[in-house]
């Protein structure tokens, strides 16, 4: 059996593995909106019609409650969406990363002397 240092070692090579390309990460999430145009007679937007759209927003928090919302063409959404996706992944690979080096941490002053 190996040792749990070695086990650990090769997990996180493993983990390194999934880390998505870091060069299109992005970070928000998507939110859809429909919109009104306010002109009479629309159709889509007069009585209980719903408005247009939706249109897609990429909602971005800067921290200290304040998000930034940037409209997002229809033709880059998809890429918005894998670029979301990396992100969400990268975290996700880098909290199991950093809970490995935990345990190497703990591993390794066990073995000491
Ligand atoms: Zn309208």
């Amino acid at each position: 059996m190996k040792d749990r240092v070695t086990q650990l070692t090769a997990l996180r090579k493993q983990l390194l593995q999934q880390m998505p390309d870091l060069s299109s990460v992005l970070p928000g999430s998507l939110l859809s909106r429909m919109v009104r145009c306010n002109k009479p007679g629309c159709r889509f937007c007069e009585k209980k019609g719903k408005g247009h759209g939706p249109i897609w927003i990429l909602s971005v928090s800067l921290g200290s409650r304040q998000v930034r919302q940037i409209p997002v063409p229809s033709e880059l959404k998809k890429e918005v969406e894998e670029n979301l996706r990396a992100f969400a992944q990268m975290q996700k690979v880098l909290k199991q990363i950093a809970q490995v080096n935990l345990e190497l941490f703990r591993e390794r002053k066990r073995q000491q002397p």
